[in-house]
């Protein structure tokens, strides 16, 4: 496989200069900081010390550093951004140029791939999975041409909450010539390594995480792109200079100090999510509940528009998905505390299926 960085990215980008912020221009100690046109007073209502009067590090450092520990990865492979949602569009942004190149996605699957690429007017290519949610590798294989650039891979996927097989994944690591893109945004609640592991086999592989999921950060908006430092120099050539806030760099240090209760949060999500498939299963109203390796499951029904609007009425909110591709009569649910799980069951025992769902079960 021939993969060179600098035939892939966008010609222009080669050349481009970045925008040089004062904070990139110079990060050292100093007395006065007269460069940046902050306000020297401070914030209005803040002490000094908790102001936010100053910009933040452009690069993360210290945040980086921290991640760099947890995961065992040195910090010139680690990208941050404002959620992975970021990282997916710099992506497409780098690699791929409006109107000409493509991405694959492999639906059902998480929206924001084939959204920031529409967003860059950059085609979508799609190769469905198989119907048990898997890669279809004929499929994937037949929609690469030659403008493709990024394949998105998302593992666990999105609605379907099932792991793909790492031996497919590894496939278009070995044999595609553009980006792999591995989305573990649910990889934490899985016993499977992480393709994290795999980043000095493979020059084209990025894996994306969050920690808007597991690590409980959503409202912070941060999330990680790991890869070659010389993919991720052109990601951070096209960033916003300050793409990841002050208070989400301390808040996020901060949090990251508490992998004990992390932990111990992971594992009783999946012992929730256990729980919760054993009591669908005996209560006999699903059709089908999807193996879920991730901290929700995809559960159908016969009367998927039902259910969803009897648990609106209950005040119970899970995600209608039965609209989506091979997702038919599929419902989001996504694992929650010991009680709110429990209150979900004591509503589905209420629930009573409609005459119209009851025929139609009948025919399954
Ligand atoms: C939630 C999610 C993300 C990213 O979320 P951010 O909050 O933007 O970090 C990425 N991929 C998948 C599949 C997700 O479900």
């Amino acid at each position: 496989m021939a993969f060179d960085i600098y035939k892939l990215v966008r010609p222009h980008l080669l050349q481009l200069k970045p925008y040089a912020s004062a904070r990139s221009e110079f990060s050292g100690s100093a007395k006065v900081w007269l460069d940046a046109n902050e306000n020297a007073y401070g914030t209005p209502g803040r002490t000094i010390n908790n102001a936010f009067h100053r910009y933040p590090d452009p690069y993360q450092l210290s945040l980086k550093e921290r991640i760099s520990e947890i995961k065992n990865i040195p910090t010139d492979h680690i990208f941050l951004g404002n959620g992975s949602d970021e990282a997916i569009d710099l992506l497409i942004k780098v690699f791929c140029l409006p109107g000409t190149d493509n991405i694959i996605s492999l639906p059902p699957t998480f929206g924001m791939y084939e959204v920031a690429a529409a967003v860059n007017d950059v085609e979508v290519k799609t190769a469905s999975l198989t119907d048990d949610y898997q890669i279809d590798q004929e499929k994937v294989e037949n929609a690469i041409d030659k403008n493709t650039k990024i394949i998105f891979f998302c593992s666990p996927n999105n609605p379907t909450g099932n792991l793909l097989a790492t031996d497919d994944i590894l496939y278009f690591l070995e044999n595609f010539s553009g980006l792999v893109v591995v989305d573990e945004a649910y990889i934490d609640f899985t016993n499977q390594p992480s393709f994290l592991n795999k980043l000095n086999d493979f020059p084209n592989l990025v894996v994306l995480q969050t920690f808007s999921k597991a690590w409980g950060m959503a409202a912070l908006r941060l999330g990680a792109a790991y890869a070659s430092p010389e993919i991720l120099a052109f990601l951070n050539k096209i960033k916003l200079p300050y793409n990841v806030s002050t208070l989400t760099q301390q808040t996020a240090l901060e949090i990251l100090q508490n992998t004990e209760q992390y932990n111990s949060y992971i594992a009783a999500i999946k012992t929730q999510r256990q729980w919760l498939v054993e009591q669908l299963n005996s209560l006999g109203i699903a059709l089908k509940i999807h193996p879920a390796d991730a901290n929700f499951m995809l559960v159908k029904f016969t009367d998927a528009a039902s259910v969803y609007q009897f648990l609106v009425d209950q005040g119970v909110i899970v995600r209608n998905r039965s609209s989506v591709h091979l997702c038919e009569g599929g419902l989001r649910i996504t694992v929650g505390t010991e009680k709110e799980n429990q209150l979900l069951i004591d509503t589905f025992k209420r629930y009573k299926p409609t005459s119209k769902s009851l025929t139609s079960q009948q025919n399954y």
